[in-house]
């Protein structure tokens, strides 16, 4: 089958489209511009033509994907912005919720052989920041924490709920516009929930400055040693190896029971002080903060139940030791550490 991935140059969509292409699909990957494109054709060129490229400029004009989605059997949406530095929520907001909805509009209209739709949510779009602990998160949970916080707040809400209200918006808009037009398409949708994405890359990125969010703050907080006390201590998170959610999306595609679904795909918690306790394992010279920390003895106040994963999916998920070596080893091959 041919398999649709939008934002086909981003962290996570690169992953996915290797083991696509491994597993034997043909992909048509959308990107912003032509340029994008030519880091994608030499990484995949072995492929030859299972690899089609294409530009959707603006993911939020109305049709925008009527042309991408022409002969596909299923879509992986993944496109949508993540970073910290936006003012006004509608930065975020505003490609999230209608890249969202315009290609579930464009399936419906031109895409008559699509049987699935993956959208590449987030845990972002369940987690509550209010929430009294301990707590553990399940599919259930919604985060209408952060879309109150930014409609009340606007500009002045923190960045974490901007870009988590943007994910949550988007990922009910999936579910509404799904309910809405269920009777008159053949596809059904799974959305797929990870906390932070940690591990090495294979995306175009010209710096350690240039990197994307998630492996950006993994680089400066563990390898280093650019954390604050606060986030030392105080901050506990979960998080999911790139390579496994990446195959969490193959995986959503060839399990029928997966359908209709939300699905939280997630490895561990975590504090940053775990990671730079393996890193430092494997290379002395990443700074230690806290010599005496023992991952044995750690509590956490917040998780995820992952038995629905488990059930519908069945990742074998890494670890904190494998994901800092191979990512380190990523570093290190490039000169970057
Ligand atoms: P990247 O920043 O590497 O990828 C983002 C992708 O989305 C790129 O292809 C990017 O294109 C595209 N994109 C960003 N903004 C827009 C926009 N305004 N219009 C069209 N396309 C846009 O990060 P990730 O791979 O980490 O993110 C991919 C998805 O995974 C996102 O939906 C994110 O919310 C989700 N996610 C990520 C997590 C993480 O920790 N990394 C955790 C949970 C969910 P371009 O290169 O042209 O900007």
């Amino acid at each position: 089958g041919k398999v649709l991935v939008s934002g086909a140059n981003g962290y996570i969509a690169v992953w996915i489209v290797k083991f696509l292409l491994e597993q034997g699909f043909s992909v048509r990957g959308t990107v912003r511009s032509e340029a994008k494109t030519t880091h994608l054709k030499e990484l995949f060129k072995s492929y030859g033509d299972k690899l089609e490229l294409v530009v959707v400029e603006d993911i939020t004009k109305d049709g925008a994907f009527d042309q991408a989605v022409e002969g596909v059997d299923a879509i992986l949406h993944t496109a949508s912005p993540f970073h910290f530095n936006a003012n006004d929520p509608s930065e975020l907001i505003a490609p999230a919720v209608a890249g969202t909805g315009s290609i579930l509009q464009s399936a419906r209209k031109f895409g008559p052989n699509v049987k699935r739709i993956v959208v590449l949510s987030s845990c972002a779009s369940i987690v509550e920041s209010n929430r009294p602990l301990p707590v553990t998160f399940s599919e259930e949970d919604w985060n209408n924490y952060s879309i109150n916080e930014v409609e009340t707040k606007g500009d002045k809400s923190t960045a974490p709920d901007k870009y988590r209200a943007s994910k949550t918006l988007a990922e009910k808009a999936a579910w509404r516009y799904y309910e809405l037009h269920k009777s008159e398409v053949k596809w059904d949708l799974v959305c797929l929930n990870p906390p932070f994405v940690f591990g090495p890359f294979l995306h175009e990125v010209a710096s350690p400055e240039a990197l994307n969010t998630s492996a950006k703050d993994w680089y400066n907080s563990v390898l280093k040693g650019n954390i604050t006390p606060q986030n030392l201590k105080a901050f506990q998170g979960s998080w999911v190896d790139v390579r496994d959610i990446a195959f969490a999306h193959v995986l959503a595609l060839q399990k029928q029971e997966a359908g209709d679904n939300r699905i939280i795909v997630c490895a561990d918690p975590f504090r940053w002080q775990d990671f730079i306790y393996e890193a430092h394992k494997i290379a002395p010279e990443v700074p230690n903060p806290e010599p005496s920390y023992d991952p044995a003895t750690t509590d956490w106040p917040s998780k995820y139940d992952v038995s629905k994963e488990a059930k519908l999916l069945g990742i074998k998920y890494k670890t904190r030791a494998e994901t800092a070596k191979d990512t380190i080893d990523d570093f290190k091959k490039r000169g970057w550490f």
